[in-house]
């Protein structure tokens, strides 16, 4: 029975699609396929199971999610999550919380698996004002195996864009760069500002070319000390840089401040990234890993300092249009496509409804009738 005022059981269900890949209605949501089936009891309380009128299939709430099959409180991932990207080691979190180091390390895994999803998703459509790219050294298991995170970072929005974790070659150069070019939207020439790195001017002379305004800024150190800069321009003219650094609303000159600033929350972020720790990465995994989990933190979640806006702090993405609310990281762990084109669907049949009426009164207004418009 349905009580008055309360909407119908079955419309909860419709961001929720059959997740039965042999179903004819799979991953296709508001549909009214999914019903509530039952409960299942587990330690954290119960939980809900969902049935597919189409196939049949039972799911349960946390289907899709790293919550599933999960034997502890969810908000203990979270709270995992949470210290790794803070740049607490695993063995401590497994000292602190009383749990295993093998079960840390899984669910961190769990965790930048969807993490990386959601950013991948996400990141899309933002234009590129200004762009910096840097790299950081460190190694995985002895010294002797250096390894390179490469990082680009949008200037304006404050967007990581692109993290490569691999040798600093051309290859790799050019995977960052192509990887950022593709998320990112180009209206017109942007700045490009690199450190010396010989292969950043390769790359740039045949990816970018008519494309951006690329300068390297050359530090020269004596004594652990910048003794002097050096600023080239290599793609583009003085006319066109001095025109885009006077509608630059960051920069006065070629500079990688930025990226080198952006350094400090990476390297903060990420225990295998300390200098003089034992906490090095043992595996190459577990480095990509951690880079995945701290770009969505740090582009969905965590506020950025520099872009506060009187009382409001926004997140990277805030910025950059992308995102219209400050994310958590259960909402980035729970997130799925199918619940976002349901909040489209409502929205634009909200939207619609609303113009009728304004044409509605319009025709009241002018004395004629609705109808007439038909
Ligand atoms: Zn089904």
């Amino acid at each position: 029975m349905i009580l008055p005022g309360f909407p119908p059981k079955q419309s909860k269900n419709l961001s929720r699609a059959c997740p039965n890949p042999d179903c004819p209605l799979s991953g296709q949501s508001g549909k009214g396929n999914i019903i509530c089936h039952s409960f299942y009891i587990t330690t954290q309380g119960r939980r809900r199971l969902y049935r597919c009128k189409e196939c049949g299939r039972t799911f349960c709430s946390t289907y899709g999610t790293p919550y599933d099959r999960l034997h502890k409180p969810r908000s203990l991932f979270d709270e995992v999550v949470h210290m790794c990207v803070h740049g607490v080691a695993i063995s401590a979190m497994a000292q602190i919380k009383q749990m295993a180091w093998g079960t840390v390390a899984r669910w961190l895994q769990l965790a930048a698996t969807y993490a990386e999803r959601f950013n991948n998703r996400m990141l899309k459509g933002f234009l590129i004002h200004e762009l910096q790219a840097d790299e950081i050294r460190t190694f995985i298991g002895s010294k002797k195996r250096v390894i390179w995170v490469l990082t680009t970072l949008e200037v304006w929005s404050r967007l990581w864009v692109s993290v490569v974790v691999g040798p600093r070659n051309f290859r790799h150069i050019k995977r960052v760069i192509l990887s950022t070019l593709q998320r990112g939207l180009i209206q017109h020439r942007f700045l490009f500002t690199t450190d010396g790195f010989e292969m950043y001017e390769w790359a740039a002379k045949r990816l970018l070319v008519g494309v951006c305004i690329f300068g390297q800024v050359i530090k020269k150190r004596r004594e652990n000390r910048v003794a002097q800069v050096d600023r080239r321009l290599l793609l583009g003219t003085n006319a066109e840089l001095e025109e885009t650094l006077f509608h630059s609303e960051d920069s006065s000159t070629l500079d990688t401040s930025f990226i080198e600033r952006h350094n400090l929350p990476i390297r903060q972020g990420s225990a295998y990234l300390g200098r003089r720790t034992p906490c090095h990465a043992r595996r190459t995994e577990f480095l990509v890993g951690h880079m995945a989990l701290l770009t969505t933190y740090y582009n969905f979640v965590r506020p950025h300092m520099a872009l506060k806006f009187g009382k409001t702090l926004r997140t990277p993405a805030l910025q950059a249009g992308l995102a219209k609310k400050r994310f958590s990281f259960r909402e980035v762990f729970t997130n799925q496509p199918a619940f976002f084109l349901f909040v489209l669907v409502v929205l634009a049949a909200r939207h619609c409804r609303f113009e009728l009426q304004i044409v509605s009164v319009r025709l009241w207004e002018s004395g004629q009738d609705s109808t007439t418009l038909a």
